[in-house]
């Protein structure tokens, strides 16, 4: 990223390593709709600033205080990289790891460069990297560090029960993920809204019960027919401030709207009182993205180890060579209507 809506390749020294650091040269990357976000100035007016923070990579040279890892090494690396030392995280918050600071432990992009580079910095090495097993596939693998993360977090905030009733806002990736974590997580029925086939037709093999399209009519009144009432839990994941009125009138009295959608600087969540009960409904809002860390990353590999998910599956585009990924970004940008995710094999 040069400057705002201004994306090509920059020139930049090789990023050293501090004590606790590694520096790597990345084996798989994917882009994603936040770095695409992101260059058209929706996280601020960043200028020679380095995109992307998907990726599994291998490790070139580490700090003399890392214990895990040594060059040579592949791993898997979290697109959340919190300093584990800092207060805020010891208090249990990984992701808005710095002084409570929004996103502050995600630090590709937002704090400094990202993961479309020839080597690339990871702070905090022995807690922010896990290495890549060798029973996963690579894509498997990549899809781990954020968007399986970010929609097994939205199940997670939804705290899904056995027999929820779930609605799902958007089936891009995260929206998949969240697909597939609220049937892990043993949704009784999955209301996943969205219109491209091929991914409704992931949605259901993720374990969607009902497929509701925008074309079909009002959205709140197709689910509210088909369910019979309102839903116990909402997710947001994809959509716009109106996602959450139309969530409120989705959602039962005591139910948990928990959202995963990076909203853009000019989004207003506005709506009237009566939809929240007045106040009174005990709706719960939830709000977050990724947790950060290598034990995240472990705990999801434990699932693809054990076959429960495949979230490989979303990468339905493949490109091969480090100068591709300036193509796999464009076409992130540009979204053509058969896209889930493209990454690039380096
Ligand atoms: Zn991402």
């Amino acid at each position: 990223m040069i400057s705002v809506n201004n994306v090509g390749w920059i020139e930049k020294e090789k990023p050293t390593a501090g004590p606790l650091d590694a520096i790597l040269k990345p084996i798989a990357v994917a882009p994603c709709s936040s770095d695409t976000h992101v260059s058209h100035g929706g996280a601020g007016p960043f200028e020679n600033r380095i995109l992307g923070h998907e990726s599994v990579g291998e490790v070139v040279e580490v700090g003399s205080a890392v214990k895990n890892f040594k060059p040579g090494d592949k791993v898997i690396v979290n697109c959340v990289t919190p300093d584990w030392e800092s207060p805020v995280v010891q208090d249990g918050f990984d992701n808005n790891a710095h002084d409570a600071v929004s996103m502050s432990g995600f630090k590709f992009v937002t704090q400094k460069d990202g993961v479309f580079a020839e080597f690339y910095h990871v702070n905090n090495a022995d807690g922010n990297l896990f290495p890549l097993p060798e029973d996963i596939s690579l894509e498997d693998a990549l899809m781990t560090t954020d968007m399986m993360s970010t929609g097994f977090h939205a199940v997670e905030n939804a705290e899904i029960k056995y027999g929820d009733t779930v609605v799902v806002f958007g089936i891009g990736p995260v929206g998949l993920m969240a697909v597939a974590g609220s049937a892990i997580a043993g949704a009784g029925k999955i209301y996943a809204i969205g219109t491209r086939p091929n991914c409704a037709a992931l949605a259901r093999e993720y374990g969607a019960t009902d497929i509701i399209s925008y074309k079909e009519g009002n959205i709140v009144d197709q689910i509210l027919d088909l369910n019979k009432g309102q839903v116990d839990k909402v997710i947001i994941a994809g959509g716009n401030g109106e996602s959450f009125n139309q969530a409120l009138q989705l959602t039962r009295a005591n139910g948990i709207i928990s959202n995963v959608n990076f909203l853009d600087v000019t989004d207003v969540i506005n709506f009237p009182a009566p939809l929240w009960g007045l106040g009174m409904s005990n709706v719960t809002f939830k709000s977050g993205f990724c947790p950060g860390g290598a034990r995240r990353i472990e705990r999801l590999v434990r699932l693809i180890q054990a076959g429960r998910v495949k979230p490989g599956k979303l990468l339905n585009y493949k490109f091969e060579g480090f100068d591709k990924i300036e193509e796999a970004f464009k076409m992130m940008d540009e979204k053509p209507r058969d896209l889930i995710k493209p990454y690039v094999l380096i």
